[in-house]
Order: structure tokens, then sequence, then C-alpha cells
């Protein structure tokens, strides 16, 4: 017969490091998730009740679990999250995959079981995780770009081609996403076998500065920024309002490549309420010709007079080399 599965102690799974309700609990919950890890294609039940964990477990009284109300909602969300139904039978790995997919890597374990005991340790170790990934995904852009400025005389518009996400790259050390992987570093917090380069603050800034000048020196030109400031008509309602600005960021930001020479197109719609403007386009070209050939677009104009233009009162603009 298979084994039943409560579908929370999924997300319990991946983040247990050995502590729980007692002695005898800790020592069997580790011996269960070491023979599932050493068979994951075991077919398990999901049920919404007391498991195979529960068995050593001080809460469990005859067969049921003292926090039953709290938990059983913890397991209908889990299910609801990973599209399945109690009773459902699944391989152990792919249920753990489903709930690594649906619930932790979309951020939403702390909305289901924020109010557990343990939750401190999950969210430590999601914090960790989160952090991991980004600097894995970072090293990545960051070899890349290194190895396509290596070849940017022979081959420069692989080069260009590449400078969104070397753009990736910019925002990462410029924002508070890399000051917070470096303090996690300087911490010791960090598995000591992953590639960091991208914490190096000198690796990173000599990277990006030698881009800017292989791309003067390629393209003969720099690039330009492009920044608007828009403020809605004083007649549209707040929600009028919000349906517009998400649709003028759909529009615009759309336009990347369908329009020549975007490097990069944001439209930012969420401005604190200490702003006087409803929301700001910023976006870069890759020159001045680029920008002009972007104004007079028909993509551009088309999303220009059918979502922006009817709408907005006031317009700043502001274009600069970078
Ligand atoms: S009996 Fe309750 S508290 Fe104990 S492991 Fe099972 S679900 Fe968790």
């Amino acid at each position: 017969m298979n084994k039943c599965l409560r579908p929370h102690h999924g997300m319990c799974f991946q983040f247990y490091e050995g502590k729980g309700y007692s002695a005898d609990f800790t020592d069997h919950m580790g011996r269960i998730i070491r023979e599932m890890e050493t068979e994951p294609s075991q077919i398990i039940k999901l049920q919404v009740g007391t498991d195979i964990v529960c068995e050593n477990c001080p809460n469990n009284e005859a067969g049921d679990c003292t926090t039953a109300e709290k938990v059983k909602k913890y397991d209908e969300e889990v299910l609801k999250a990973c599209g399945l139904v109690e009773g459902d039978e699944i391989s152990f790995a792919e249920f753990t995959e489903l709930v690594r997919e649906k619930i932790i890597d979309a951020g939403i374990r702390s909305g289901i079981c924020g109010d557990c005991s343990w939750d401190y340790i999950c969210r430590e170790k999601e914090r960790i995780l989160r952090a991991v990934r980004r600097i894995f995904k970072m090293e990545s852009i960051l070899d890349e770009a290194l190895r396509r400025m290596d070849d940017a005389e022979e081959a420069p518009q692989e080069f260009l081609d590449y400078q969104s996400e070397i753009k990736k790259l910019e925002e990462y050390y410029s924002g508070q996403e890399w000051k917070d992987d470096f303090v996690l570093d300087e911490e010791g917090l960090l598995p000591k076998d992953l590639k960091r380069g991208v914490l190096s603050e000198d690796g990173i800034y000599d990277a990006l500065e030698r881009n800017k000048e292989l791309m003067e020196r390629i393209r003969g030109t720099r690039m330009v920024k492009h920044v608007i400031l828009w403020t809605l008509k004083d007649e549209l309602s707040a929600e009028e309002k919000m349906t517009i600005k998400q649709g003028i960021k759909e529009g615009l930001e759309g336009l990347k490549g369908k329009v020549p020479g975007i490097v990069d197109i944001k439209v930012n719609i969420n401005g604190l309420e200490s702003s006087n403007a409803d929301l700001m386009l910023d976006s870069t070209f890759e020159s001045v010709e680029a920008l002009k050939g972007y104004s007079v677009h028909p993509e551009h104009v088309a999303v220009a007079d059918s979502k922006v233009r009817p709408y907005t009162k006031i317009r700043s603009c502001l274009d600069f080399e970078v």
C-alpha cells in the first residue's frame, strides 16, 4: 500500500533541519525524509489527516492532530496551489517538485504557513535560496558578458544583442539585491562552493565600465536614456487610472523586439503617495538615431495614439546620453 502524506508536509520537507516537537519526532521525521529521498519514484497518497510523519509526534492524540484546524488549512492550500486534490497518488519526486515550483519559487509559502512556529527557519532558508539563485543567474550573465566583450571586435552584433542582459547586471549591481547578497556573503551564509565573482565590487564595476567603453567604440555613439513622466487626466477614477496605467505598461514594454534599437524599456506604475506624477517610462536606446526612429515607428505610434495620448494631461520628457 502506498504511504500517505499530508500535503503540507511537502513544504516542511523542503527546509527541514532536524528541529521538531520532540527527539522521537525529529528522529522519525529525519528517517522518513531519508527513505523518501532514497526512493523518490515511490508513489505517495495525499491525505488531509495524520500521516507517516505524524506517527511519533506529541501532538498526535490517537490519530488526531491537536492543531488539526490549522494544519488542515495548510493542507488544503498546498493542494490548491499544486493543482491536486485529496486522495491523489503521485510520486514523491513529482510532488516535491510541484511544491518547490508552485509554492516556494512562487513566493507564497509564508502566505500558507506563516503562522507556523517553525516559520522562522523556512523564512531564513528561503532568503538564502533566493540569493543563491539570483547570484547564480547574475554569475552566468557576467561570464557570458565577459566572453562577448572579449569577442566584441570580431563579433560586434553578438555583443550588441547581449546588452539587455548586461542591463540586468547593471540593475542588480545598482539595486538593493546586490547589497543584500553582499551582506549574506560577509556573514558567511552562502554555500562555500557557490561561484560569486559577481559579488566582487571591482569585478562587476570593471566589467560594466568596459562594456560602456566597448559600446561607444563599436557603435561610434553613446546610448541614450529616454525618460517620460505622465500625469493622467483629472476626470478619470482611481480604478480607470489603474486600468489605463496597466494598458500603457503592456503596450510600451511590448515594443521591445518590435522597434529596432530599444535596449531596455520599463514603465513604472507603482509610485508612492509622495509622487506628483502617475507613471514613468524608463527606456534606453542604442543611440540618438534609434530614439528618433522609435518616436515615429508605427508600432510605437499606435500605442501612443490608443493607450497614452487620450488619457494623459501632462508629459515631461528627459533624454540624455549614458
Ligand atoms: S500530528 Fe499535527 S503537528 Fe504533529 S506532525 Fe502531524 S500535522 Fe504536524
